[in-house]
């Protein structure tokens, strides 16, 4: 009898969080996984390094910002799917980089559908697309994916730019382009300068004498925050749909930054306003107040529910903190 073919995918941004998930995901259904890496002067690949001898797991060396590299691998392997994770992701950083921001984030998806339209037509391609697309203050929320787009950021621009392009090559060109506007997902991979691997770090740390206080900007802000391996296979779910479309991803509940560090700090017994100090220059020149998704859409089309509680997400992230740090 002959061999199943496996499936091939590419996951760009394979050593990040939603990345890394991912590339398990698709190892344990069988699919043979190209993960882009780009070369850093430290070794980045903490996240994957117990796949890198996976037999069907191949690293290979490209950038977002070289586009050359993006085309060469598209034709290369030319995928069955192909999950564009690859991005300069933090907001804050965004307003201080924002033309690395764009180049990155749009420029990059831009090589990448038009390399999958001449050179791979098949392939079916996955943007991750962000809530920080929303956030224009007065636009009532849950957020959905007929709710105006106004982003606040250079972040937020360069996605929804991403995301129009990544329309236009599925209404022009008939490509399966297909997008999950998502809101934020946690986990123990959550990059450390996000606020909530910063404060789940610094309650460890705090908790063990290694540090005396934790910095930081916005409490008030409002989220809507998932739990990221769930978030992933949401994503696979989505490229499984017969038709590419756009669907909002969240949790339907928000909460404020102060609420998810009065958790943490509780869940080891200690009073959070005695180790916090605001610091003004974390605050972000201009700082959307809430997010909050309406995943209805998603729900109706694939079935997709997210199961993890806001309290599970912030004590599990603690719990590998005191554990690792
Ligand atoms: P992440 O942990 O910050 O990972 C980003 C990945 O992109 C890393 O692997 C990073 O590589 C890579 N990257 C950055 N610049 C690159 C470049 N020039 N060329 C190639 N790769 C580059 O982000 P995440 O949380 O996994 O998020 C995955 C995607 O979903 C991102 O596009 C993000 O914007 C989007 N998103 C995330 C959330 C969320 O809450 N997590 C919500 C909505 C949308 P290094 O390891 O070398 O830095």
């Amino acid at each position: 009898m002959a061999k199943k073919r496996r499936k091939t995918a590419i996951i760009t941004g394979v050593t990040g969080q939603d990345g890394s998930y991912m590339a398990e995901l698709l190892l344990s259904k069988e699919y043979e996984v190209y993960g882009l890496m780009r070369r850093v002067s430290t070794w980045n690949s903490r996240r994957i390094d117990h796949l890198l001898e996976h037999p069907h797991f191949h690293k290979k060396y490209g950038d977002l910002d070289d586009h050359a590299s993006l085309i060469a691998l598209t034709v290369d392997v030319k995928p069955d799917e192909f999950y564009n994770f690859g991005a300069m992701s933090q907001v804050r950083i965004s307003f201080e980089i924002p033309r690395d921001t764009i180049t990155t984030n749009t420029l990059g998806v831009l090589t990448i559908l038009d390399a999958i339209r001449r050179f791979s037509p098949k392939t079916r391609f996955y943007q991750a697309s962000s809530s920080e697309m929303f956030g224009e203050p007065g636009v009532p929320v849950p957020f959905n994916e007929k709710t105006p787009m106004i982003p606040q950021n250079p972040y937020g621009v360069s996605k929804l730019a991403a995301y129009h392009l990544t329309q236009q090559y599925r209404h022009g060109y008939g490509l399966f382009a297909t997008t999950g506007i998502l809101f934020n997902h946690e986990s123990p991979r959550r990059g450390e300068n996000f606020v909530t691997k910063k404060v789940t770090q610094a309650v460890a740390r705090i908790k063990k004498g290694k540090q005396n206080f934790l910095m930081l900007g916005n409490l008030d802000a409002k989220r809507d925050w998932g739990w990221a391996p769930e978030f992933v296979e949401a994503i696979h779910t989505i490229m499984r749909l017969d038709k590419p479309d756009v669907f909002v991803v969240a949790t339907g509940e928000t909460h404020s930054i102060r609420e998810f560090v009065e958790e943490a700090f509780g869940h080891v017994g200690l009073d959070w306003k005695k180790f916090v100090k605001i610091q003004e220059d974390l605050k972000r020149p201009n700082d959307v107040p809430l997010l909050l998704g309406d995943a209805t859409k998603m729900r109706r089309a694939t079935g997709w529910k997210p199961k993890m509680k806001f309290k599970d997400i912030v004590r599990e992230m603690v719990k590998y903190d005191l554990e690792h740090v």
